[in-house]
């Protein structure tokens, strides 16, 4: 009898005690809106923005409502005009040039390496055919491309990054976390990325002027100064006539529940790496597998793991996908025809007009995708596989 996987790839741990706990206290005490404090409180969402901003090193942290909104925040926050041409990565999720258009900025894509990073050289390109100001970076499924490289282009054309790092909270480059290279930083606390309010996102920056607006943006209602990690008050001067308000800070039942998993967020790195490393080691030396090379300056957080089929027949990975599915294995494909779940790449969003992209094309056709969710083991890993495998050999 052949081996069967019988985990789940979208069943996460549970929300901690201590988390629970603290939800309990928010909701006994009922003050559940970010500006609804007792006398002398912080309340939970300002404790949980200066938290996050000593955990990435930034200067100001503001809590939001999605990573979604942490993204179209920040592009208002750098005042991108509607019919403005935004640069993103092709391969990333729709909620990222989603963010651009709703805006009614344009969304213009740039081709992906077989590293799943961004493509540099025709980044360079894109930037002399648009005269794009800002460049949404998306660390897709927590691969990095050379940040120093990355920088030096943007800084010598003047565009001005922000990075998308749902995928990429408690990763480093070169040392320096994962949405700290560029201006401003943007993560998501949704239920499959590194920690679980169900919604959420996170925006980090050192610029006063920028922060101040992000701040006003998510509906301070002139309370800005019961922030803990903003800017300071005179930052606001002369904005506040000026930005409007887009309601979306964070509520403190989240914050709640978000502050005791961020501080176990370095310990469970650690354990999803274990994981990621032992899909590696299962699948080393595949016939006819690719899998992604992780250059020694990342610090990456394997909580998903992705590899190439390259060449191969639409056909044949189709076979290989329903056999593993029939052994409890449910890889995502990006070649896959119909968007399906939450895999759909560049080609399928009509709305945002996109060109072909030959190189991205050739990479998404044979790229497979899975979670790894905490609740696996490393025996999981190792088991799915070898399921993988032996289904790969088999055809
Ligand atoms: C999830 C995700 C987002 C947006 O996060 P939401 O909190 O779901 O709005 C942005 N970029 C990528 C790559 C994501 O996976």
């Amino acid at each position: 009898m052949s081996e069967r996987f019988t985990g789940s790839f979208t069943q996460q741990e549970p929300v901690p005690e201590d988390a629970i706990e603290a939800a309990v206290a928010v909701l006994r005490h009922g003050r559940l809106h970010r500006y609804n404090l007792a006398p002398g409180e912080t309340g939970e969402v300002a404790a949980l923005e200066q938290e996050f901003a000593a955990f990435t090193g930034a200067r100001h942290c503001l809590a939001v409502a999605s990573g979604g909104y942490a993204l179209a925040c920040a592009l208002r926050a750098l005042q991108v005009e509607p019919g403005e041409a935004v640069l993103t990565n092709a391969f990333t999720l729709a909620p990222v040039p989603g963010a651009i258009a709703s805006l009614g900025a344009r969304p213009v894509f740039v081709e992906t390496t077989e590293a799943l990073t961004i493509d540099l050289d025709h980044l360079e390109r894109r930037i002399e055919q648009t005269d794009a100001r800002v460049l949404m970076l998306s660390h897709m499924r927590g691969h990095i491309c050379d940040m120093g490289r990355l920088m030096e282009i943007c800084d010598a054309a003047g565009v001005a990054v922000i990075e998308d790092c749902a995928h990429t909270m408690g990763a480093a480059w070169d040392g320096v976390p994962s949405g700290r290279h560029g201006v401003i930083g943007c993560y998501s606390t949704q239920t499959y990325k590194h920690l679980n309010s169900g919604e959420g996102g996170l925006i980090v920056s050192d610029d006063a002027g920028l922060m101040a607006r992000a701040v006003l943006l998510s509906g301070s209602y002139m309370l800005y100064d019961r922030h803990r990690a903003a800017p300071p008050a005179q930052a606001f001067a002369g904005l506040v006539a000026e930005v409007p308000n887009v309601s979306g800070r964070m509520d403190n039942l989240r914050a709640a529940i978000l502050r005791p998993q961020l501080a176990r967020l370095p310990a469970q790195v650690v354990r999803w790496n274990r994981l990621y490393r032992a899909m590696e080691a299962g699948l080393a030396d595949t016939p006819g597998v690719g899998l992604i090379a992780r250059p020694a300056a990342e610090a990456f957080v394997g909580s998903s793991f992705q590899f190439l089929l390259p060449g191969w027949p639409a056909s044949r990975i189709e076979g290989v996908l329903e056999r593993c599915a029939a052994r409890g294995v449910e890889l995502k494909w990006f070649g896959a025809a119909r968007p399906r779940g939450f895999t759909s790449r560049y080609a399928h969003w009509a709305w945002a007009a996109p060109e072909p992209l030959p190189r991205t094309d050739l990479v998404l056709a044979g790229l497979i995708d899975m979670r790894l969710p905490l609740t696996f083991s490393e025996a999981d890993c190792s088991l799915i596989a070898r399921i993988i495998r032996e289904e790969i050999i088999a055809g």
